[in-house]
């Protein structure tokens, strides 16, 4: 393991190492260059860093708390465990954070109309709320099959005024909505725009969407140390795009002592179109405006993934997350769908929170190696949402 200064990455044209970069179409450079100095601007600028904060803690309900899961950690008999409660947040994740920061950059930059892709219908939602807030046109491009597993998120879309476009194009899922996305984008992009959901796509987008999350690390890295008056020893966050991983990671990135694990979809095990842990047999490759790990077969067709939580299903991760994966930094491991749906029952049953089918991923990490630790260690695990989205589909699943 090595203490990297990854403070400074990207470089200017948004390289992690070898990852990151902006593979677009050339209609698309003016936007994403015009995204980007909007959005540097934006950071050493007092005013738009108050307006944040303010909706932040009055609208969106940070801070968040770090709770200390006294009856999970008795029962592992390891380390203490405490979770980061982003379940918390107005729309019940974490990616509203990244999401009113976009608005009100899209609203610096005189937009007056919103588009959004969704998996899960997490970031559709997010997005939806804080377009009704400040009035703006608001467009959800979704797959078909997702309209479908997530029919309850599509309607409080609609309530929240948006409009949710289905995608039928290929495996109607995510990644065929981020293409409709980007297509809307390529066409509208004088009055739009695009709020993407994840620390993923092309330059700006990765290091925007991190910078706009890394506020869960900040609050649980001064949490812990009032609460401990100590770093920790092990951070635990699931990774889909890895935009609530990286956020909690990225404060902690240059303490050597603090150890990283991120968990992947195993979905019903490594095989594939199985699965959806990208450094599980993924390789390097182009997807989306972006070079990271991909699911692909040989020929560098992108291969179908699959996981019970949809939020984590996706062929590609964040090329930050690649460059610490090679580094060595951080971690990966994957939970497959039945070590995470145990975990979710004994989260709910012996800490009274009901997690998203994603964040059980964590939780499940923590349930093995807890135990391996030493009682003086101190674990945070991510909660990046709540599993009220996840009921029916865990109902079909395991009989009470
Ligand atoms: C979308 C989502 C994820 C996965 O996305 P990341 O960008 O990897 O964080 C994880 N948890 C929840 C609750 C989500 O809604």
């Amino acid at each position: 393991m090595s203490a990297i200064a990854n403070a400074n990455l990207p470089d200017a044209h948004g390289h992690f190492g070898p990852f990151g970069g902006r593979y677009v179409p050339e209609t698309l450079m003016h936007p994403l260059m015009e995204l980007e100095a909007e959005y540097f601007g934006t950071q050493h600028d007092a005013e738009f860093q108050r307006e944040l904060s303010y909706y932040l803690k009055e609208f969106v309900g940070r801070p968040t708390p770090l709770y200390f899961a006294e009856r999970l950690t008795r029962e592992l008999g390891g380390a203490k465990i405490y979770l980061k409660r982003e379940d918390l947040l107005h729309t019940g994740a974490h990616k509203i954070n990244n999401a009113m920061g976009q608005i009100l950059l899209a609203k610096r930059m005189a937009k007056t109309r919103i588009i959004a892709e969704t998996g899960a219908g997490q970031h559709g939602v997010a997005t939806a709320t804080v377009a009704a807030m400040f009035g703006l046109k608001c467009v959800i491009y979704m797959g078909a099959v997702d309209c479908e597993r997530q029919a309850l998120n599509v309607y409080r879309m609609k309530m929240l005024g948006a409009e949710v476009v289905p995608v039928h194009a290929g495996q109607k899922t995510l990644k065929e909505a981020v293409n409709e996305a980007m297509r809307d984008w390529v066409t509208n992009v004088r009055s739009t725009h695009y709020i993407l959901g994840t620390a993923y796509g092309a330059h700006p987008y990765p290091v925007m969407v991190r910078n706009f999350q890394r506020i869960i690390g900040d609050e649980a890295r001064a949490q812990i140390l009032e609460q401990e008056k100590r770093l920790p020893d092990l951070l635990i966050a699931c990774v889909g795009g890895g935009s609530n991983s990286i956020g909690l990671f990225y404060p902690f990135l240059e303490d050597a002592s603090v150890r990283m694990v991120g968990v992947e979809a195993g979905g019903e095990g490594i095989l594939p179109e199985k699965h959806a842990a990208r450094f599980q047999g993924g390789s390097l490759g182009v997807l989306q405006g972006t070079r990271s790990y991909i699911l692909q077969d040989e020929h560098g067709q992108i291969q179908s993934t699959y996981s019970v939580s949809a939020g984590l299903d996706y062929a590609a991760v964040g090329p930050e997350h690649a460059w610490l994966h090679d580094q060595k930094r951080v971690e990966y491991s994957y939970a497959t769908d039945d070590v995470a749906l145990a975990a979710f029952q004994k989260l709910a049953r012996l800490e009274g929170i009901i997690p998203a089918l994603e964040s059980s991923h964590a939780v499940a990490e923590a349930i093995r190696c807890v135990p391996k630790m030493s009682k003086d260690q101190i674990v945070i695990v991510n909660i990046s949402g709540r599993g009220d989205k996840d009921v029916a589909q865990v109902a079909a699943r395991i009989k009470l």
